[in-house]
């Protein structure tokens, strides 16, 4: 735990990895534990999201979802959300500004 703002995952679905670890799997939210809705808004418990405390919700807009990948969606409100809010953000925020 090195930061108490990180988001974790909350996902429609879930898979257990080889650890039996639970993984999320299908559309993926960012969750801050101790809320019941996600951060774009939807109500756990009437999507029925699945909760995963322990999962840091570590995606941004660039990842790429591979076949093999059992995450199928990630809701691109919570990327926006979570990466926008990020100040150790690991990318250097590089400003074009092409006037004339
Ligand atoms: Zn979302």
């Amino acid at each position: 735990m090195r930061r108490s703002s990180t988001a974790a995952v909350a996902a429609s679905s879930e898979q257990t990895g080889p650890d039996g670890v639970r993984e999320p799997a299908g559309e993926v939210h960012a969750w801050h534990p101790g809320q019941n809705q996600t951060v774009c808004g939807l109500a756990l418990s009437r999507t029925r999201l699945r909760r995963f405390p322990h999962v840091p919700f570590d995606y941004t807009a660039t990842d790429q979802l591979t076949a093999a990948d059992p995450v199928g969606w990630i809701c691109p409100r919570c990327v926006a959300a979570t990466t926008g809010r990020r100040r150790d953000a690991k990318r250097p925020w590089v400003r074009h500004s092409p006037r004339p």
